[in-house]
């Protein structure tokens, strides 16, 4: 099989290395195909696509797009998009200005438990970026020793209901969607399985993006355990979705799975990678 990895971040959303960087790091690792996946942005593709071809391995132009679905965020990647393409990138803008104000916001809400100078803290983060977001908060609040790594300050100030997360209203699934095949993508969910939602929502979430027009899933990728593949390869077979492999890699220190880190997908799924030109 393939060894793919279509999504991953940059230094251009909240990874830490650059485009370029990323590109050597995959080729390093024997990745052959790779998607460059930034948040809510895509100025990192073109230093990406000319880094995999001086590496000698395929690319693929990529994006995650944040979502609000019902009360949840949940991410779309899109898949093989024209990076140029207008409504696409209207609508990422748009996404991007609404992370700036939420930044402010959280700011003051992280000051008001007596954190401070989170704003300028984040933003020293998130200097080669052309987005704000989490991610950048949380290696602040870890050199301020606030807590002792990304994953612990997610869990004590960033995440839903605690005192540093602010709500956001994101892109729609249909906006996303369609951004997406507007650009000539592939729409993907990502991670399906770290949401946290019901069951029942779960089941709701995946015929209403397939509804939209949504193609694949992620099975493998660093988010899901050996049983939740297992559970999403048996739903990416009763829906009919392709199936992505994706190690959502952000930073070496950070990330669980590497660069091409993922195990590889069962057999009998049909890899997303089939229907992307190539
Ligand atoms: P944002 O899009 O700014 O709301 O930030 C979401 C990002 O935060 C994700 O893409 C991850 O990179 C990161 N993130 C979210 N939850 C966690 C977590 N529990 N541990 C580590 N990183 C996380
Ligand atoms: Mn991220
Ligand atoms: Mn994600
Ligand atoms: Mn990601």
């Amino acid at each position: 099989m393939l060894k793919a990895d279509l999504h991953c971040h940059s230094s251009v959303s909240d990874g830490v290395l650059t485009p370029a960087e990323v590109v050597r790091r995959a080729a390093h690792n024997g990745v052959q195909l790779l998607a460059l996946t930034d948040h809510d942005d895509v100025s990192g593709i073109a230093e990406a696509r000319a880094a995999a071809s001086a590496a000698g391995i395929r690319f693929v132009a990529g994006v995650e797009i944040s979502v609000t679905w019902r009360e949840a965020e949940v991410h779309i990647v899109g898949l093989g998009i024209d990076a140029e393409e207008a409504v696409l990138n209207a609508g990422l803008a748009r996404l991007r200005d609404g992370r700036i104000v939420r930044a402010r916001h959280m700011a003051q809400a992280l000051e008001d438990v007596g954190i401070g100078g989170a704003l300028a803290g984040a933003q020293r983060f998130a200097e080669q970026a052309k987005i704000i977001g989490r991610t950048h908060f949380a290696r602040y609040l870890v050199e301020q020793r606030v807590a002792k790594d990304i994953k612990s300050v997610f869990e004590h100030y960033l995440a839903r209901g605690k005192p540093g997360y602010v709500a956001q209203q994101w892109a729609s699934l249909r906006q996303a969607v369609d951004w997406i095949v507007g650009a000539g993508g592939t729409p993907v969910l990502a991670h399906p399985g770290r949401y946290r939602i019901s069951r029942a929502e779960l089941l709701g979430l995946l015929a209403e993006f397939q509804g939209c027009g949504g193609r694949a899933i992620e099975v493998m990728t660093g988010s899901h355990t050996p049983e939740q593949a297992r559970e999403f390869s048996r739903l990416a077979r009763s829906f009919g979705f392709l199936a992505s492999r994706a190690s959502d890699f952000h930073a070496p220190d950070e990330s669980r799975v590497e660069l091409g880190g993922t195990a590889p997908l069962p057999e009998d799924l049909t890899p997303v990678w089939d229907v992307l030109a190539v």
